[in-house]
């Protein structure tokens, strides 16, 4: 019999991993998400492009951003701004902050420890904001530029940390719609788009097997139909586009939006570009603009179990998906690979880390129970405690404090390393020190499954199974 070669031949970063079991067979449906999701774009130099759309406007608004410049290295995704002190902080799953900046100024231990002992961050406060996806790198590293500003007096006009934030994201806003940031995208795709040949195989065997496939993007019509036929139709079987691809196809979807309002829907009429009314369900090979969740399983006929969303963004794709209508959910993480790559190459280190460690605990260990007993000897309320003199006892601690002394900076220096995999500052994004991260959380609770590309569903295919590993309690041994 022949071996199973296809998840298993699935190299480590290309991994589908599932929180929660997801049959594949029993999809009926998927929704694809497009920017960051069917498309990725080299984040660096999209987001320099943003920013620097961004700086102008900002410019002629007459903020003073002469000489700012995009450090796409500044931030990540899954750190959260705190718009009540100027700061851009990664924080763990329960909320502690574990390490932060004011403005592009990163706080020391002790007085991020002093700013943030007594605080937790609470996504739902408007205190705040979460950077969801790759698309938030360029506003936060402005934000904190000009934070900087601010506080170097060179803002003259009355703002807090607060409006200078909206003033930013209002900008990032435009930028956003106005069309000219866009048109450079498409004037030169081979700089800004990563190809991913592997996508329309993936994809095919999804609509083969009888899977309606819908793509859902917050993106213009112009520039959906742009990136889709750059990236899809030199890939796919003669004679087809990525318009085969898609039973349906939605624009400027206003996601989250769209899955908990009604938000109207029209049909994009692509001859003359122009928007009509739909009062009717969907239709098959059509383009529509707007519309809402509720069209799209009214359309399907199927229950919202049955439907697979995948996205990449935190909030807009998979959080509402999930909470609101109970679709199951894929999020799209593409920092993993290179994260699993670098996790992979630490491995050895890692074991010696984790050796390490188990050495110090159990000397922490000795050392706690040897000072309790020396406190029940010399305060003697403890009359029938057997075991070792005080004096043997201060030499063994002696030599367990020296053990330790020896100990502590390897173990220091190889846990700082690891600290640093995926990103020097921040490190890696579903980590926060020795516990799961923020974003971890997001992606837990909301996605059933995530992974670094679409295409990591080819090494699956549409009748694949997904489960997760059993999960580990403290307890566990
Ligand atoms: P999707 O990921 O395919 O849904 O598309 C995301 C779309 O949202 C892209 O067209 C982005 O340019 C756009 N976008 C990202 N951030 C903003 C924003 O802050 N305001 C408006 N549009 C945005
Ligand atoms: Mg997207």
């Amino acid at each position: 019999m022949t071996q199973p070669t296809g998840a298993s031949a699935a190299p480590i970063q290309r991994r589908v991993f599932a929180n929660r079991t997801l049959n594949l067979r029993a999809v009926k449906a998927i929704g694809c998400d497009m920017d960051y999701t069917l498309i990725h774009y080299r984040h660096d130099l999209w987001e320099r492009r943003a920013y620097e759309h961004v700086v102008r406007r900002m410019g002629e608004g007459g903020w003073p951003v002469s000489g700012l410049a995009f450090d796409h290295e500044f931030a990540t995704r899954g750190l959260i701004i705190d718009l009540e002190l100027g700061n851009l902080v990664k924080a763990s799953r329960f909320g502690f902050v574990l390490r932060a900046c004011h403005g592009t100024r990163v706080l020391a231990h002790d007085e991020q420890r002093q700013v943030y002992s007594r605080v937790l961050v609470d996504l739902s406060e408007p205190r705040w904001v979460f950077l969801n996806t790759l698309f938030s790198l360029s506003e936060a590293t402005l934000y904190a530029q000009l934070v900087d500003r601010l506080d170097a007096g060179q803002i003259t006009h009355p703002v807090g940390y607060r409006d200078l934030y909206e003033a930013v994201r209002s900008s990032v806003n435009v930028a956003h719609m106005e069309g000219a940031l866009k048109a450079d995208i498409m004037r030169d795709p081979d700089t800004f788009v990563v190809p991913d040949p592997e996508l329309p195989l993936a994809l095919l065997d999804l609509k083969h097997s009888g899977k309606t496939l819908l793509l859902i993007t917050n993106s213009e019509w112009t520039y959906t139909q742009a990136m889709m036929s750059y990236a899809f139709d030199r890939h796919l079987p003669k004679g087809q586009t990525f318009r085969d691809l898609f039973d349906v196809i939605m624009v400027e979807a206003r996601k989250p939006e769209f899955f908990t309002a009604s938000n109207p829907l029209y049909e994009v009429m692509e001859d003359s570009g122009l928007l009509k009314p739909v009062a009717g369900t969907l239709e098959r090979g059509r383009v529509y603009y707007g519309g809402n969740a509720r069209s799209v399983e009214k359309f399907l006929g199927v229950p919202g179990e049955e439907i697979l969303y995948i996205g990449d963004h935190v909030y807009a794709d998979v959080h509402v998906t999930k909470d609101v209508l109970r679709w199951r959910t894929a999020l799209i993480v593409r920092e993993l690979e290179d994260e699993i790559l670098a996790a992979d190459r630490f491995k050895a280190k890692q074991a010696e880390l984790t050796r390490l460690m188990a050495q110090k605990i159990e000397l922490e260990q000795e050392q706690a129970w040897l000072r309790l007993c020396l406190q029940r000897i010399e305060h003697g309320y403890a009359p029938d405690a057997a075991g070792p003199n005080s004096t043997k006892i201060k030499a063994s601690l002696h030599e367990l404090r020296s053990a330790l002394a020896e100990l502590d900076p390897k173990v220091a220096a190889l846990a700082q390393e690891a600290a640093e995999l995926g990103h020097r500052g921040w490190g890696p994004l579903m980590r926060a020190g020795s516990d799961k991260s923020r974003m971890a959380r997001q992606l837990e609770r909301y996605a059933d499954v995530y992974t670094s590309r679409v295409s990591n569903l080819r090494y699956y295919g549409p009748f694949a199974y997904l489960r997760p590993p059993q999960s580990k309690l403290p307890h566990d041994q």
